[in-house]
């Protein structure tokens, strides 16, 4: 499987080219050349795969001959080592949860997928040290700094904004060491966001060490997440009735994969994409018209996205016909106190503990299922655990939540981070490291 650039100025790379190189030279992202089917038979018998399994026939073609079977077949295991509950809600709505990874965000599949990819090519390939230079609001760098610790050959280096990420984020970026640094930037969210766009492009840094990023432009992140849609397949509860499934949205890498699956030949009906007041795509959707828009920020931070990098991929998926893609994707919004309310009203129906991404998903669905006469079967994703949105969940539902497990370790152990305010200083401490 050969890749492309968005922007078609760039040459077609392999799987790993394009992992390694996140965005092409022409600043494009990358796209596969085809989109295989697979066969009826797969998913007649989805039911007797394994998630190892379904993950391992689903990534194959995108990977092609980079890398053998054996080893691809190893990189699904690894990835997928925790499992992905569906919760029932109403009769006619579950939750699939797909934030028990490590983290608890369900960021962790791409990041284990992408990092496992890198790991392979630095040990049989021999290719070259890589740095990889993300900026979080929270949940991507916990995710990126937990999937790639001790993979050889690999640095990471983070950029938080001081002061605006929770506690237990912070901890999970600054604790573990090792190859993994944290670089705590005095400095909004988008300021951490300019330095790397900066070192992106700056040619002494390029030029002394390969540079990568790890967000959901980076195509082992983003068709990694296609493995949640196979595995809601898998375990709908209702499967006589035509399945829609709610995506809570920001950058929208999620429900492009979602829509690729389809692509496959995965039989969900309808898509929904869920967001916050940072509602361009709902817009989109209603007026016909893109309009970027400046970020807001809400209760459901992680998807605080004015202008999502990956609708460029969901335009190239329907070749920009909006009303092929209306058929299958709405998109509906929601502001903080309509969240708050879900969080509650999810709680009184079923006792169920949403975070307010879950409950953005949850309203999304809910408006769906309201709207149509068919009989469907809902289920919205749960992408964070409730512990991450802790304040905003306990004063809502006026209840404690109680700390996972493997949370508790983690917040007992030492922050180490480096402290910046400008981008020299983060040049300097790129060349020196
Ligand atoms: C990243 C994130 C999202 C948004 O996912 P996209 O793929 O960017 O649309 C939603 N919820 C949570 C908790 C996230 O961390």
């Amino acid at each position: 499987m050969k890749y492309f650039s968005l922007n078609h100025n760039s040459q077609d790379v392999s799987f790993l080219d394009a992992v390694r190189k996140g965005l092409a030279p022409d600043r494009g992202l990358y796209f596969p050349n085809e989109i295989p089917k697979l066969p009826e038979v797969f998913y007649n018998n989805i039911k007797k795969f394994s998630n190892h399994d379904i993950a391992f026939q689903v990534i194959k073609p995108f990977v092609g001959d980079d890398i053998p079977v054996d080893s691809l077949r190893k990189i699904v295991e690894d990835t997928l080592n925790f499992d992905f509950p569906i919760v029932p809600i109403t009769e006619t709505m579950a939750t699939l949860e797909l934030f028990q990874g490590p983290t608890l965000a369900f960021k962790d599949v791409g990041a284990r997928f992408m990092a496992r990819c890198l790991s392979y090519a630095n040990e049989v390939k021999k290719t070259d040290k890589l740095t990889i230079l993300v900026a979080t609001s929270g949940d991507t760098g916990g995710a990126v700094a937990d999937g790639f610790y001790k993979v050889e050959g690999i640095q990471v280096v983070i950029l938080y904004p001081k002061g605006k990420v929770s506690e237990i984020q912070e901890k999970q970026l600054t604790t573990l060491g090792e190859n993994i640094t944290a670089i705590e930037v005095n400095g909004t969210f988008d300021d951490c966001q300019d330095m790397v766009k900066s070192a992106f492009i700056d040619a002494d840094l390029i030029q002394s060490m390969p540079l990568t990023s790890a967000n959901s432009i980076n195509i082992a992140r983003w068709l990694s997440q296609m493995f949640y849609y196979f595995i809601a397949f898998k375990n709908r509860i209702t499967p006589d009735k035509k399945l829609a499934v709610s995506v809570p949205s920001g950058n929208f890498g999620n429900i492009c994969a979602g829509l690729v699956a389809k692509e496959m030949g995965l039989p969900i009906d309808q898509f929904i994409a869920s967001t916050n007041i940072n509602d361009t795509v709902p817009d989109y959707l209603n007026s016909g018209t893109y309009s970027p828009k400046k970020s807001k920020p809400t209760l459901s931070n992680a998807m605080d996205v004015g202008d999502p990098s990956n609708f460029i991929r969901i335009q190239k998926l329907f070749n920009n016909d909006i009303f092929k893609l209306k058929k299958i994707l709405k998109g509906y919004h929601y502001t903080d106190s309509q969240t708050k309310k879900a969080i509650k009203e999810i709680y009184e129906i079923s006792g169920y503990i949403a975070d307010p991404h879950g409950a953005i998903g949850y309203l999304g669905l809910k408006e769906f299922l309201e709207s149509t006469s068919d009989a469907y079967q809902g289920l919205f994703f749960e992408t964070a655990h409730p512990i991450k949105f802790v304040e905003t969940v306990e004063n809502t539902l006026k209840t404690s939540i109680e700390v996972p497990e493997r949370l508790k370790g983690i917040l007992n152990r030492k922050k180490e981070s480096v402290s910046i305010q400008t981008y020299e200083q983060l040049k300097s401490f790129l060349l020196e490291s």
